[in-house]
């Protein structure tokens, strides 16, 4: 017979320790960047390519959430990553380009939120987490790891 109590000790145990393995084994897969990208082009191949890039994930997320947006604008700002203007424009960061694709997909989805919620209300979050539910994390790795996308 199995002793009950250290079973389930042991699963309390195994569930702790895996849960931090899991976590860990994400970030390790899902991010790989431990240092700044080593960058091979010029930064207009870059500017080139994250516009492309951004403009098919809008278009893919837009599908699910419909919203009109009027004009999209790149721009290179220090810290800022995205906007969203009261006419409906989109501004976004070409340096996100150098971020794995879920954090660009991330600053995607919270900016095309922001045109039904103006604000960052548990409303604005709710529509953010139907296309990027793990959104809390991306937000964390962003916050974290920004100064590796810089360029130069
Ligand atoms: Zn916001």
């Amino acid at each position: 017979m199995v002793p009950r109590v250290t079973f389930s000790f042991q699963i309390k145990r195994f569930l702790r320790e895996s849960e931090g393995w899991i976590e860990q084994k994400w970030l390790e897969m899902s991010y790989k960047i431990s240092q700044r990208p080593t960058l091979e082009h010029t930064p207009a191949y870059y500017k080139a390519k994250a516009k492309k890039m951004i403009r098919e994930r809008l278009v893919h997320f837009n599908l699910h959430y419909q919203f009109d947006y009027n004009r999209v604008f790149f721009r290179n700002q220090k810290t800022r990553w995205g906007s969203c203007s009261s006419k409906r424009n989109l501004n976004f960061n070409w340096r996100l380009v150098l971020a794995p694709l879920d954090i660009l997909d991330y600053v995607v989805v919270h900016e095309l939120c922001h045109l039904e919620q103006m604000n960052h209300s548990k409303a604005f979050w709710n529509l953010v987490a139907e296309q990027a539910p793990d959104y809390k994390k991306r937000r964390k790795w962003l916050k974290e790891n920004q100064h590796l996308l810089s360029m130069g």
